[in-house]
């Protein structure tokens, strides 16, 4: 974004007119934006972020040579042709500037045909909003961005607005998965399982590659993320493990991540939060251990093997976490009761 703004910014200088030369231009501020499937360039990429910058900008206008008439924002806060689509389609050039739309001091607007009756209120009306406006012949039109401070592009204040309007990171659970002190291998696979696109089966057949869909585990259902991680019947006896562990009663959600932030939020006592909050990591790493055995071994691990090799997974992850506690594992288990 940064070479976007300096676009705006910079005159007469020889990487700008090279790339206009290259790529065309759109308006006095980017360059023609190209959707070919073919050809590559640094610039191409980074003209893919102009829709994202452009929708903080705005403009002070000068003497109006460069901002255009229909398709800116200059006059308010609205664009000419949003506001006035019957006058729009008479324009005699969408693209003209201000000053093309001005006589010396008075609005001269170009039309390309006679309008009919009712097109003359829009006209009156535009020409009215217009009347209270006058230019500044002596100043150049200025590019700027952003909604505080001087209008000028920070990478910082790109960054807070980025992250404004990113729905997807604000509303996902990161703190929850990157704060807990488990084996990167371990935190990567549950990001991946909470985005639910670890590649069972159901995942496979959008890349076309699985045509008959099977859990590996209950043979009683299609494999997805969410039956392999929530619902399958081998799955629900592990999560019943640590319901009876704590003498919980739990109605399990919907989605992977809304179990994983259900269970997370859940009020424990601070001695276990830390051992809490792996429990769901154990409980899906276990399982698609178990799932990649039967799926590429053809071996399976007995039901009261695998809560033992869960348990296990936690325990070694609760050590690995704390410098000088190593319980024994069976301490270990009896610690596990809500306080
Ligand atoms: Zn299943």
């Amino acid at each position: 974004m940064k070479w976007l703004w300096r676009y705006t910014q910079e005159e007469h200088i020889l990487w700008k007119d090279v790339v206009s030369a290259k790529h065309g231009i759109q308006s006095h501020w980017c360059t023609s934006l190209s959707k070919a499937p073919y050809g590559v360039g640094v610039w191409k990429h980074i003209c893919k972020l102009w829709e994202k910058f452009s929708q903080h900008k705005h403009f002070t206008v000068g003497n109006g040579l460069h901002i255009r008439f229909w398709k800116d924002k200059w006059l308010r806060n609205t664009v000419l042709m949003d506001d006035y689509p019957s006058l729009f389609n008479l324009a005699r050039e969408p693209d003209s500037t201000i000053s093309q739309n001005r006589d010396g001091t008075t609005w001269s607007i170009m039309f390309r045909m006679n309008m009919q009756d009712w097109e003359f209120n829009d006209l009156i009306k535009l020409l009215q909003t217009l009347q209270s406006f006058s230019l500044n012949t002596q100043a150049t039109d200025q590019f700027k961005w952003g909604t505080t401070g001087d209008g000028n592009y920070t990478v910082s204040a790109a960054y807070k607005q980025s992250r404004a309007f990113n729905a997807v990171t604000d509303h996902w659970p990161w703190k929850s998965i990157w704060k807990i002190k488990l084996p990167p291998k371990i935190v990567c696979f549950c990001w991946t399982a909470l985005y639910e696109a670890c590649l069972t089966q159901d995942n496979l057949y959008k890349r076309k590659r699985i045509i008959v869909n099977g859990c590996y585990l209950c043979h009683k259902a299609a494999e997805s993320n969410r039956h392999l991680f929530l619902h399958c019947t081998v799955t629900a006896k592990l999560w019943n493990m640590f319901y009876s562990l704590f003498g919980l009663s739990w109605v399990m959600p919907h989605s992977i991540k809304e179990a994983y932030e259900s269970w997370c939020c859940w009020k424990v006592d601070s001695t276990i939060k830390q051992t809490w909050k792996m429990i769901p990591a154990a409980i899906f790493w276990s399982i698609w251990r178990e799932r990649n055995r039967r799926c590429f071994e053809g071996l399976s691990t007995p039901l009261h093997s695998l809560k033992a090799e869960c348990l296990m997974c936690l325990y070694s992850w609760v050590n690995l976490s704390y410098v000088d506690s190593l319980d024994s594992f069976s301490n270990f288990v009896g610690s596990l009761v809500l306080a």
